[in-house]
């Protein structure tokens, strides 16, 4: 068994053809997790007990042929979904301690298909962060380059998909932390729809923009993974109520015909030189695929970065107001009374950037401010979606970067930021649309991979990933694993 050339669809098949068990399999990732974690620090909690456990359990049910498609496959979540009887920590000293008593709905529907879990992913705090430097347990490294960050916030699971420690992994994109993070470690990401997979059991950060996805090898694992995390779900009222297709069924769609709209404003003066020739080399290929490739504009898109900086701090400010250690969650050492209790557990338990989110957010919503900034920002949003629905009417897909550069130093815009935002300007716009995206690997700039963004119409998923699989079918980007990792 050879785990760094491994891809969930690989794996799977390897398990069914009885070339290795899952216990053989979870042990060879666990090993391989236990090295790289000096120097990726990829994971908060490795469960190799339970993993082992698991596996076990799966290869039983295997031997009585009670079996699906992805029984006994590894995988990692990011530590943001809760997990029964494991810690959840959401990167913060806040939750360092937590444990909670019931699984999120994305990991019940993946245990449910059989998958192993090997443990819980590093990211930002509160999944606030574009390099995963937010982390009360410490930044992740990149693995094409250890001196540089993975992104963020879903930076564990991005390394660690990345370096071929985890066949794949869960995560959460609530204005790139999908996407980003994937473009920077060269993985496949893939945010669906708001409403497609249950937030439940889900952390919250900004409720109107969080939604679960996967960091994957390749755009057929994440067609596998994504139909058994995805569904209503009655516990939670956003989730919507829509059949979930075989996402691997249309995977062989051909292209022919396929309009790409190619958004103006992405390919703007913040755009790398370099990396902006490698997005429109992936535009070649899938025009020598039989789609036609036409420029389109969404005037308003350029507003998202300050629209998304009034909506999500106003709604984490309100989130993050149940940490009051009081109920669960970190608590100060011997209290003088209720206000100090209050406030010396939650100024010890939160991170620098949470507390800076969390006073915006207070600021934006107080009498006075909330007309001038939180309704604009609704407006504006508004423009931003409209902008995109008319998009939409002449184009299948649209197109861009997924970031504006490629994975910098860590530290190198820490102290900054505003900076360190504008790392999400592709990105947040369809997360404020609620709409649906991918980032695949592209090719490289110095070293570092670049990615190519793909955003949808609502509940396009399967055209979305089709389109990946046919671009990964004519190249290797996907494939190419860091050195030191290979
Ligand atoms: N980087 C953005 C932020 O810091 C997006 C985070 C996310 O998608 N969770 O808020």
């Amino acid at each position: 068994m050879s785990a760094p050339a491994a891809t969930v669809a690989a794996l799977a098949k390897g398990l069914a053809a009885g070339e290795y068990s899952s216990v053989e399999l979870t042990r060879a990732y666990l090993e391989r997790i236990a090295a790289a974690q000096p120097a990726l620090n990829a994971f908060v909690t490795i469960t190799s007990e339970a993993a082992l456990a698991a596996a076990a359990a799966a290869d039983a049910a295997r031997a009585k042929s009670q079996t699906g498609r992805l029984t006994g496959v590894p995988i990692a979540h990011k530590d943001i979904f809760c997990t029964e009887g494991i810690r959840t920590t959401c990167g913060s000293k806040m939750l360092a301690n937590f444990v909670s008593p019931y699984d999120a709905s994305v990991v019940a529907g993946l245990r449910g298909a059989g998958t192993v879990m090997l443990g819980k992913l590093n990211m930002d705090e509160f999944a606030m962060g574009s390099s995963n430097e937010t982390s009360f347990f410490g930044a992740v490294h990149n693995p094409w380059d250890t001196t540089m960050v993975p992104g963020g916030s879903s930076g564990g699971s991005a390394a660690s998909v990345a370096a071929r420690i985890v066949p794949a992994a869960t995560a959460t994109d609530t204005g790139g932390s999908i996407r980003q993070p994937a473009a920077l470690c060269g993985v496949t990401g893939i945010k669906p729809t708001y409403g497609r997979c249950s937030r439940y059991g889900m952390i919250a950060f900004a409720s109107s923009l969080d939604q679960a996805g996967l960091i994957t090898v390749s755009a057929e694992d994440a067609a596998l993974l994504l139909g058994p995390m995805s569904g209503f779900d009655p516990r939670d009222s956003t989730s919507v109520e829509r059949a979930v297709p075989d996402y691997t069924t249309t995977l062989g769609d051909s292209l022919e015909g396929l309009t790409i709209g190619l958004v103006k404003e992405f390919f703007d003066k913040g755009l790398d030189a370099t990396n902006e020739q490698r997005i429109r080399d992936a535009i070649a290929v899938f025009e020598k695929l039989g789609a036609r490739a036409r420029e389109v504009s969404c005037p308003h898109l350029p507003l998202s970065v300050p629209t998304y900086y009034v909506v999500a701090p106003a709604e984490c400010s309100s989130n993050l107001a149940r940490f009051d250690g009081v109920r669960f969650g970190h608590r100060c050492e011997s209290p003088k009374n209720l206000l100090d209790l209050y406030c010396r557990s939650r100024g010890e338990g939160f991170g620098a950037e949470v507390k800076r989110r969390i006073m915006t957010g207070t600021y934006v919503l107080s009498a006075g401010y909330y007309d001038a900034y939180y309704l604009k920002a609704q407006r504006v949003r508004q423009l931003i979606s409209a902008d995109f629905a008319q998009a939409f009417q002449s184009c299948d897909l649209l197109f861009g970067p997924t970031s504006p550069t490629p994975a910098f130093a860590i530290g190198a815009k820490f102290d900054d930021p505003i900076t360190m935002y504008l790392n999400d300007i592709y990105t947040i716009g369809a997360n404020l649309a609620g709409l649906p995206g991918m980032s695949i690997p592209c090719g490289f700039v110095d070293g570092l991979p670049v990615g190519l963004q793909i955003l949808g119409p609502h509940f396009s998923e399967a055209r979305m990933l089709n389109a990946a699989h046919r671009y990964q079918q004519e190249t290797d980007w996907h494939l190419r694993v860091p050195a030191a990792f290979a």
